[in-house]
């Protein structure tokens, strides 16, 4: 594949999540377009039970609806102590439309019935279609860490307040987007991905 550029759909509504893939994967001759672009959009129902099976869901309706390769990203936070939940629901671990603020409420909550330290680990898995024969592909990335109960930093979205990367002292949150990105479970999932496409590229 020698084309000057390549578009591909970006399968997500999540601002962050875009800004986050887009910044890691800076080819030039890649042009990302955003899934709202192609309004109106079809209902995606994300009724699988893992994180590769969302992506999977939600890559193939993007290419599905815009005959683009498309990629997409299933990510979410499980936490040890309440058995790996939320897990594939942590977007809506305090119920459907639920806000970030009412998800790390939930998990706030939850949390007080058990005893520190919180480990929890990040985990994203990224599916790619309609490229490469139109086989499906899938990338994945976790990032591994522990939970406080009190919110730091501005940074990031989701759970990032709470969440403190192994081996660090600050948050996701309190990082700035480059750290973050070297250390995330998105960052670790992207990096495999680029790596693909360089080859497809060859
Ligand atoms: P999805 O859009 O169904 O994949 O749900 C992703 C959810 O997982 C987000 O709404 C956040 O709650 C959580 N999440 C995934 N990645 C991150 C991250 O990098 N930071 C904070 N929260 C994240």
């Amino acid at each position: 594949m020698n084309e000057a550029w390549l578009e591909v759909v970006v399968a997500t509504s999540n601002d962050h999540k875009v800004r986050e893939i887009a910044d890691l994967l800076r080819m030039e001759w890649i042009h990302l377009r955003a899934w709202g672009d192609f309004a109106p959009l079809p209902e995606v129902v994300e009724d699988g039970s893992t994180f590769a099976e969302n992506a999977l869901i939600k890559a193939h309706a993007a290419h599905a609806h815009t005959r683009l390769p498309a990629l997409a990203d299933d990510s979410g936070i499980e936490i040890d102590c309440l058995g790996g939940r939320p897990g594939i629901y942590s977007a809506r671990f305090a119920g459907e439309a639920a806000t970030d603020a009412e998800n790390n409420a939930h998990m706030v909550r939850l949390l007080a019935d058990h005893q520190p330290p919180y480990t929890a680990r990040y985990r994203c898995v990224i599916a790619v279609t309609g490229l490469d024969g139109h086989k499906d592909h899938l990338f994945e990335g976790s990032c591994e860490g522990t939970l406080i109960v009190e919110p730091r930093g501005n940074n990031g979205f989701g759970y990032d307040p709470y969440f403190i990367p192994q081996g660090f002292d600050d948050t996701f949150a309190e990082m700035p987007l480059e750290i973050k990105q070297a250390l995330s479970h998105r960052g670790a999932a992207v990096h495999k991905l680029a790596a693909y496409l360089k080859r497809l590229r060859g």
